[in-house]
């Protein structure tokens, strides 16, 4: 585990680069020690829809309430599953916003998709994983 560690870090990742977008290679990198890590499962956990437990990309519903729901479950019911009031008018923002820029694993990471990058990438990327439902 050390060595492993030392080796990510050993990499160059020299100070004319700090300014630019980590490059795909950064992220893989990174994965294996990013999933294993129980802050980023709690984190991806909020993106889970709680009916149908897929992962929730934009657009992201709530009720008024605020308990939120993906867009096919959005469609598909009447009422908060959770708490059973009415949906709201809002998109949640907040998650919209953090879905696209923080970087997360592809939704079929445990199917064995490397895939990982900020979820507005996702959003063209998941459509067409290989790893997918098909
Ligand atoms: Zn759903
Ligand atoms: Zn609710
Ligand atoms: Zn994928």
């Amino acid at each position: 585990m050390r060595g492993q560690l030392q080796n990510i870090e050993g990499q160059d990742y020299s100070q004319s680069n700090l300014d630019a977008v980590p490059n795909i290679d950064f992220y893989l990198n990174r994965m294996s020690d990013l999933m294993n890590n129980p802050v980023i499962e709690e984190y991806l956990s909020h993106f889970e829809c709680p009916v149908c437990y897929e992962r929730m990309a934009p657009p992201i519903h709530q009720c008024v309430e605020g308990h939120v729901i993906c867009n096919p479950c959005f469609l598909r019911l009447i009422i908060c599953p959770k708490c059973r009031s009415k949906f709201s008018e809002f998109r949640c923002k907040a998650m919209e916003t953090l879905y696209k820029n923080v970087i997360l694993p592809c939704k079929n990471y445990s199917k064995g998709c490397k895939f990982i990058g900020p979820g507005d990438v996702h959003i063209g990327h998941e459509s067409n994983c290989e790893f997918g439902d098909k």
